[in-house]
């Protein structure tokens, strides 16, 4: 399936004008009014831009955020409010799910099925499940063992101030992962998308303000990872970081954190293994493979990278594996036929092939 020409022609006109920041409920451009701009993997041409956000326009943002938390216009709402919006924010992904789709296949490069029915309801359905926590967040309270007249208990409360760092190979669905929960929590929010991939990020912007959202409770800064991401991790008004990126830009952020001693969520690179004992279902065990690291064109942490085989299946194994792979139909991410979209860039290109020589 293909996005129609309506919506082509609805992301076309969203994108004729540079996409502008989301900071204290207003969309801005930047202090400095620079532009990057968005490339499409899929023909290496420019196709979209938006503003690179500075130090001062990612301060103001994060202070958005902290007088929002303080004067608790989010924090200070019933759960059952919060819940409502979470699952109003997830409707509306729904109903945005062709364009959403056709801007990660055009910013990402990833097949347009693909993001449509996996990704995208994928965000959705993260938005409803942090909704049902919104009524189911509290403490307890806990029996004393020392004789006498006490009460003891524990309460759950919002951190205040989060910054949330998402990376290119799956924005939206990274997005939803750290805002969902970070506000059924009661969290205000400074969100920065990868600058290879702002422009769906930017979109749920939109949705969230349509849900409910009050102003300064969401703020998206886009820009350089070294301006926009470098203030967020070292910013005193931040409490905490959710970050996943690179194992690089993760030890800069511990470094950071020392600083008022954020606490930090990391999620970063990885070799993970696959193991197949001699025993295994070998067609069971070559498709489980073939999308452990073909998915998204193996853009992804968890990706299966690292294959381990018993003797006795190995040859099987990599002759299956082969066929496999001969299978899979390489191009653009809106051609129906291709079932694996382009490397994100020239230079991770380069990279890839590095590594097949080595
Ligand atoms: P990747 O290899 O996945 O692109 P990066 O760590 O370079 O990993 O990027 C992940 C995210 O971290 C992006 O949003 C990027 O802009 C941001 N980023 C890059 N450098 C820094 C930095 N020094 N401080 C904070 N964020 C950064």
């Amino acid at each position: 399936m293909q996005p129609s020409k309506s919506i082509h022609d609805d992301v076309t006109k969203l994108l004729s004008d540079p996409q502008k920041m989301l900071i204290d409920g207003r969309w801005v451009s930047s202090a400095s009014g620079q532009i990057f701009e968005s490339l499409n993997p899929a023909t290496g041409k420019v196709f979209a831009s938006f503003y690179a956000g500075t130090k001062e326009d990612t301060e103001k943002a994060i202070e958005a955020a902290s007088q929002s938390f303080d004067d608790k216009r989010w924090c200070g709402k019933t759960p059952t409010e919060k819940a409502r919006i979470l699952w109003r924010i997830a409707d509306l992904i729904d109903e945005n799910a062709d364009i959403l789709a056709l801007l990660e296949t055009l910013d990402g490069g990833k097949p347009y099925g693909a993001a449509r029915y996996g990704e995208i309801p994928v965000a959705a359905e993260s938005f409803r499940y942090y909704a049902g926590w919104c009524t189911k967040i509290h403490g307890k309270t806990m029996d004393i063992s020392i004789p006498g007249d006490f009460h003891s208990y524990s309460r759950r409360e919002p951190i205040g101030v989060v910054g949330l760092i998402t990376p290119w190979n799956g924005p939206l669905v990274m997005a939803a992962w750290k805002c969902a929960p970070a506000l059924a929590a009661g969290c205000s929010i400074i969100l920065k998308p990868s600058e290879v991939t702002s422009l769906s990020t930017l979109y749920l912007g939109h949705l969230m303000i349509q849900a409910g959202i009050p102003d300064g409770v969401v703020n998206i800064v886009t820009g350089d990872g070294m301006i926009v991401g470098n203030t967020i991790i070292h910013h005193p008004l931040v409490q905490k970081v959710s970050f996943t990126g690179s194992t690089a830009t993760g030890k800069k952020l511990i470094q950071a954190a020392a600083g008022n001693l954020k606490k930090l969520t990391l999620e970063l690179g990885g070799k993970s293994p696959v193991i197949v004992y001699k025993d295994a279902d070998l067609e069971k065990a070559i498709a489980g493979i073939g999308a452990g690291i073909f998915s998204n064109a193996g853009q992804v942490c968890v990706a299966g990278s690292r294959l381990f085989a018993a003797p006795e299946i190995y040859d099987d194994l990599l002759t299956g594996l082969i066929e496999y792979a001969r299978n899979i139909k390489v191009g653009s991410g809106l051609d129906p036929a291709t079932t694996m979209g382009p490397l994100i860039s020239k230079e991770h290109l380069a990279r890839v092939l590095g590594y097949v020589k080595k």
